[in-house]
């Protein structure tokens, strides 16, 4: 039962096929529990890739560029003979600074390339919801032979921890702005980034930013060699999506970086990686269920009436909650 609709599906994915591998894609975005299990015997059924794709993250503010860089790259990589796929990780909405990532109409030429797959962001849901089926498309992927998968995301919140949790690559793409070089790029991202590209290094527009965008790359370099040290810093480069110049070198230095993890270094940080996957997909699961849960929906009101009077202090409160909470626990869903 559980497998009737991934059955027929598992051959069409192996052999390529986009609408099944959009049709897959969709049962595993799916939050209802038949979906679930069906995605779930999919995803037991599809077999392992012969090869790890290379997946990278790719992120940046809105208007840095990022869906430009990513048609020039991926038609580069298409014309090399790579399958080429583009997810996008947007939890906050589907609009983030008037562009939706993913949407095909920002990457026209990888929109009708035969060799390429690009998929929006599911729309809205929590970010564990969205990783949960970035992940889980992923290996839809793979399956189906895209040796490349791209990972776009945006430069807000929480969303580029966890896409620097599912990939093994993670580029930031940056601009050669004095402000948005080291007080604009959050702490964080500089933690995180494997390889930063400072984009728009070109004349277009009369404006020569070359120049600029190498004496920023320097300066980036410098600074985080500083706080991370030689061996972990990330390399700094410079291109330009809308040229095409320094896109190879920027494919390069992603490609440098995960030689340098190697095989077992691969393997080690995706196995990584799906533990910590696990867990926060455990917490987001625990979050919702919370949410839902009618005996704590009945005491919020009157939890939140005493606190805020000070009536209650807020480890007491605390306990309340999670005693309703216990309460209707034993018989909750499993799907
Ligand atoms: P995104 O929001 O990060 O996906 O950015 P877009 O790729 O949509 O680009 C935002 C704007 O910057 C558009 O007007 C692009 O034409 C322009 N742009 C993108 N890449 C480059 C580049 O490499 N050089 C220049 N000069 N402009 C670019």
């Amino acid at each position: 039962m559980a497998d009737s609709l991934a059955d027929p599906l598992v051959d069409q994915v192996r052999s390529g096929r986009r609408a099944a591998v959009s049709r897959a894609i969709t049962l595993v975005e799916s939050s209802r529990p038949e979906h679930r299990a069906q995605a779930r015997a999919l995803l037991a059924a599809l077999p392992a890739p012969e090869q790890a794709a290379v997946r990278v993250g790719i992120s940046g503010v809105p208007g840095v560029g990022k869906s430009t860089f990513i048609e020039a790259l991926g038609v580069r990589l298409t014309d090399a003979g790579h399958r080429v796929a583009v997810l996008a990780v947007d939890p906050s909405s589907q609009r983030t600074g008037g562009s939706v990532l993913g949407d095909k109409t920002r990457m026209p030429r990888l929109a009708t390339d035969e060799r390429a797959f690009i998929r929006a962001s599911p729309s809205a849901g929590t970010l564990g919801g969205v990783a949960r089926a970035t992940s889980q498309a992923m290996l839809v992927l793979e399956a189906a032979a895209y040796d490349v998968v791209l990972v776009e995301t945006v430069g807000v919140g929480q969303s580029e921890t966890t896409v620097a949790g599912m990939v093994d690559t993670f580029l930031f793409l940056s601009l050669a702005r004095t402000g948005d070089q080291l007080q604009g790029i959050k702490r964080g991202i500089l933690e995180l980034a494997d390889v930063i590209a400072v984009n728009k290094a070109d004349d277009v527009g009369g404006v020569d930013r070359e120049a600029e965008a190498r004496s920023a790359a320097r300066e980036l370099g410098g600074a985080l060699r500083m706080v991370r040290g030689r061996e972990g810093a990330p390399s700094v480069v410079t291109c330009s999506g809308l040229t095409g110049a320094g896109v190879d070198d920027v494919w390069q230095e992603v490609l440098d970086h995960r030689a340098r993890l190697g095989d077992e270094g691969l393997t080690e940080k995706r196995a990584h990686q799906q533990l910590d996957f696990a867990w926060a997909l455990v917490r987001d699961e625990l979050e919702q269920r919370l949410r839902r849960s009618e005996p704590v929906r009945r005491v919020r009101g009157e939890v939140r009436d005493l606190v805020l009077r000070g009536e209650l202090p807020a480890v007491a409160a605390a306990d309340r909650i999670l005693a309703a909470y216990d309460d209707a626990e034993p018989g909750a869903e499993v799907d």
